[in-house]
């Protein structure tokens, strides 16, 4: 650039008015960015977030203690123990999930012949102290009672992708 056009370029600010008009028209353009927490973008039906353990409208836990889960994890998350109770049915007596080893591929989910463990729409969870993410199966199932309705509904929207 020749040192005229520099100069005048300089004298009549162009680089600041280019900026400006720049500016101006992404102003008033439709925004992308959303102000979360308050706004929050909408999320898939298969969204896969917290997990959670359910039960069947009288109360009885799903899960059989089949371990079709535990064997399927791929980051080896689940950790389940058995026994038979006095009707002798089964049911586990441990049903743990290390969300710090779990990646989240909805495998466990899948694998589960009575809906019992499942993903819910849940992503707003932390964990300040160690062992805050190391999900029991109390925690899964108040999760679970927590959110049924809501779990209920989402997998009857996902049930055609299933
Ligand atoms: S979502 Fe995947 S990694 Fe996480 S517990 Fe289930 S099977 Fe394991
Ligand atoms: S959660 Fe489902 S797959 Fe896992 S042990 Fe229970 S019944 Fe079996």
């Amino acid at each position: 650039m020749s040192p005229i056009a520099k100069t005048f370029k300089s004298l009549f600010l162009i680089e600041l008015l280019r900026g400006l008009s720049l500016t101006g028209r992404y102003f008033f353009k439709r925004k992308f960015t959303l102000r979360y927490p308050e706004e929050k973008t909408p999320l898939s039906p298969r969204f896969r977030g917290l997990h959670a353990l359910r039960r069947y409208p009288n109360g009885e836990e799903r899960c059989i203690a089949c371990k079709l889960c535990e064997v399927v994890c791929p980051a080896l998350a689940i950790t389940i123990e058995s026994a038979p109770r006095e009707d002798g049915t089964r049911r586990t007596t441990r049903y743990d999930i290390d969300l710090t080893k779990c990646i989240f591929c909805g495998f466990c989910e899948e694998s589960c012949p009575v809906d019992s463990i499942v993903e819910t729409h849940i992503f707003e969870y932390h964990g300040e102290n160690r062992g805050d993410l190391y999900m029991t199966k109390d925690k899964l199932l108040a999760i679970g009672d927590k959110y049924e309705k809501e779990i209920a509904e989402r997998r009857e929207m996902d049930a055609p992708y299933r």
